[in-house]
């Protein structure tokens, strides 16, 4: 029978336990018993989930209290001085929270160690700090525990390691001479390898057969010092002990396929959802005694397989390969919802299109029996109706809008270009009058529990529209009136209606279905629970139309519109499979681009597309980065481009590096871009100073995730900073992002005085 495994199962619990465990934890209503009670119980259940499935191995150190590459810093010694770790001693529970988040019940606060997002998903991880001479221990027993319970409960255990590679390139070394900490990260690999021998001879000492070492980097462009140092490191490795798979996954190995070549391991796994194209490439370089693990089922999306396809493609391998030949989904399931089954409210058609961690260990054991061609009646039934769900997806009248199809085909044909920027300004100076240093904000003011009790009341039929309605203009009343009051120039409406820049406009769009329980963790204990795009994206009704045309009735001072952008809606979504995601994105575009015009038409003069996961977009490669960005820049101008000149087109940007894709910022053509700058002290403008950047920007001179009140001082400094590299008469004066996890009495601070900043930038 073909062998299945999985790489990893989602932790959070179908009803997010973990999360409520550990806050209820870190707020001290629950004790450290109590919470490895809770945390055990979960890592029970799914393997119990995963065994039931029929896969052989059960992975073990996929279970993290906040995240799995901080619990293998910590099983690996690796905590910064600041938080006080003895040498001698393990490193305790409340260690591990501390270097995540800054503090727990016990032990000082100190600043948490970074996150970061974890390859091209929408999961961070606590970046390793490294430091020169980094002395590695094992101080963490929790991996070895986790063995024997599962071991205990019956279950043949396969733990699931980063690998030293990877965790060293995932690293950062500040305190490393400048310039060479990618090589001196590399140095450490010296120091390392001993706790990874360590590690896996206790490993092999509890009778485990199989590791796997997670290796995501070989997808990535790699410097050669560092294709060089998995010889070196495998060498170590794979001498004793268990047998290693090594897994790598989220793209194609490409040229590190020559890596691969001399690697003393026992398996390899590789994702062929993302890279269906480099079977045969790996197939060739492995010899034929070495597992190949194909990573088949999707990890990262929630759709049925097509088995019938898989199957054909995997049986000549399995009859080439025999038992070296494993069957996997595509990477750790950590990436998709835990169970449909929670799912009550979809209805059945749209739910048998869908497959959640649960079921897409289902799927993988129907598709071993397929391969091993078994013909039970259960098999043969299971199959046909998964043969017969997907029938009715490719069909469905819901998927397909012929309205939308339409549009599409003529989509080449609707402008991207307006007038140059020069002309543009101009005309949009004349129409909204603005001092020098305008003002403005990102969009949201702060979401207090009554709004929030509002929206909750209204969406649960507890209040009437019209009650709603009114509550919510009474709001966007207070912070226009707010807005007056302090001077801003361009002034927003404050998004009280939404509770999620892209489920607002989801909820309002066809194409897209909610989940009630599909969530999927984003960083520590936090979830998301991203919509669903399962058919064409058309736009039945104006969105934002009415509470902009409210809130501009209110005031002579222009509103801005506020949408989010198709490339921001694509990346946070779960998005349909069956059709390439720039066909997505450009529906998108097009319901924003009629919304677009529809504000225009109501008289708003300043429309804000954001688009805060536009970077986040770009391929794992650099080679397929211009593709992305070719199709992403297009999406935003097909958006944009349907409106007068004298119509202001703003963006908005979190966080990014701007250096390497400035060329397409500039593409996207916005008449103002607003940009996170502050905490990088206006370093961020490098890139736009550099490539003369033509149209205007706000660089953010304050940061919004921090309550304390910027000085009035620190942001003139900052923005004469800015003043140094772009024309003065180019610039904006805003906050670095939306206000709405803010409270008023700050927010009344900050803004006032960054006005009084603009203020004193234009008489000086
Ligand atoms: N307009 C949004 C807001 O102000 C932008 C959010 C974001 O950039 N992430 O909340
Ligand atoms: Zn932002």
């Amino acid at each position: 029978m073909t062998i299945t495994h999985n790489l990893g199962f989602p932790r959070i619990g179908v009803q997010r336990e973990l999360k409520r465990a550990v806050e209820a934890y870190w707020a001290g209503n629950l004790d450290q018993a109590a919470l490895e009670e809770q945390g055990k119980a979960l890592r029970v259940r799914h393997w119990q989930i995963q065994a039931q499935s029929g896969v052989r191995y059960v992975p073990v150190g996929d279970f993290a209290w906040y995240d799995h590459i901080l619990a293998w810093s910590t099983l690996l010694g690796a905590v910064p001085a600041r938080f006080g770790q003895p040498e001698d001693e393990p490193v305790s529970l409340d260690t591990l929270f501390r270097m995540g988040r800054g503090r727990a019940p016990t032990g000082t606060p100190a600043a948490a160690c970074e996150m970061t997002k974890w390859f091209d998903t929408n999961y961070h991880y606590i970046v390793p700090e490294l430091v020169p001479k980094q002395h590695f221990r094992i101080a963490r027993s929790d991996l070895f525990d986790q063995v024997a319970e599962a071991q205990h409960a019956g279950h043949e255990v396969k733990p699931v390691i980063p690998g030293p590679l990877t965790w060293l390139w995932l690293g950062k070394g500040d305190a490393f001479a400048q310039g060479a900490a990618d090589e001196a990260k590399l140095s450490l690999l010296e120091q390392l390898l001993p706790v990874y021998q360590e590690v896996l001879h206790r490993l092999a000492a509890q009778g485990v057969e199989w590791v796997q070492i997670d290796e995501p980097i070989l997808v990535l462009d790699l410097p050669e010092a560092w294709r060089e140092a998995f010889r070196k490191a495998y060498a170590a490795l794979c001498q004793r002990g268990p047998a290693v798979m090594l897994a790598t996954y989220f793209g194609g190995l490409g040229d590190n396929i020559d890596v691969l070549k001399d690697l003393p391991v026992q398996g390899v796994h590789v994702d062929l959802v993302r890279a269906p194209e480099q079977l045969d490439a790996v197939a060739a370089a492995l010899k034929p005694d070495q597992i190949l693990s194909l990573g088949v089922i999707d990890g990262r999306n929630i759709w049925r397989a097509d088995l019938d396809v898989l199957s054909e493609r995997i049986e000549p391998l399995r009859k080439a390969r025999g038992d070296a030949l494993w069957l996997a989904p595509s990477c750790s399931l950590l990436h998709v919802p835990v169970d449909l089954e929670a799912e009550t409210a979809l209805d059945q058609e749209l739910r048998s299109w869908l497959s959640f961690a649960t079921q897409k260990l289902d799927e993988l054991s129907l598709l071993a029996a397929a391969v091993d061609q078994r013909r039970e009646p259960g098999i043969i039934e299971a199959l046909a109706a998964q043969r017969e769900a997907l029938r009715t997806r490719r069909n469905s009248t819901r998927i397909h809008n012929a309205a939308v199809q339409r549009r599409m085909q003529a989509i080449d044909t609707l402008s991207r270009e307006r007038s140059p920027f020069a002309a543009r300004i101009a005309l949009q100076q004349k129409r909204l009058g603005l001092p020098s240093y305008p003002t403005t904000t990102i969009g949201s003011f702060p979401q207090t529990a009554e709004i929030r009790k509002t929206r909750r009341d209204w969406k649960q039929g507890a209040l009437s529209d019209a009650a709603y309605e009114k509550a919510m203009q009474s709001e966007i009343e207070q912070v226009i009136r707010f807005q007056e009051k302090i001077g801003l120039d361009v002034l927003v409406h404050g998004e009280p209606e939404r509770n999620d820049m892209v489920e607002y406009f989801g909820e309002l769009l066809g194409g897209f279905a909610f989940t009630q329980n599909g969530w999927v963790q984003s960083y520590g204990s936090r979830c998301v629970k991203p919509p669903v795009i399962f058919g064409d994206v058309a736009r039945p009704a104006p969105m934002t139309v009415a509470w902009s045309s409210y809130a501009q009735s209110l005031t002579e001072r222009p509103v801005k519109g506020m949408l989010t952008g198709p490339v921001t809606i694509l990346q946070w979504s779960f998005v349909r499979d069956d059709q390439p995601r720039s066909a997505t994105c450009r529906q998108l575009a097009l319901a924003l681009r009629d919304e677009v015009n529809d504000l225009e038409a109501a008289g708003i003069a300043v429309i804000q597309i954001d688009e805060p996961a536009f970077r986040e977009g770009l391929p794992l490669r650099k080679s397929d980065w211009q593709p992305y960005l070719d199709w992403a820049v297009d999406c935003f101008r097909l958006s944009t481009s349907g409106v007068r000149d004298d119509t202001q087109i703003h963006t908005h940007m979190c966080y990014s590096e701007f250096n390497d894709i400035i060329k397409a910022i500039a593409a996207m053509d916005a008449d103002v871009i607003t940009i996170e700058t502050s905490r990088s002290n206006m370093e961020l403008l490098d890139a736009f100073e550099q490539f003369r950047y033509p149209n205007d920007i706000g660089p953010g001179v304050y940061d919004i995730h921090s309550p304390n009140i910027p000085a009035l001082d620190w942001m003139v400094g900052l923005m004469k900073k800015a003043a140094a590299r772009l024309p003065a008469e180019r610039l904006w004066v805003n906050p670095d992002c939306g206000l709405k996890t803010r409270g008023w009495p700050e927010t009344e601070a900050a803004l006032s005085a960054m006005v009084k900043a603009a203020q004193t930038l234009r008489y000086t």
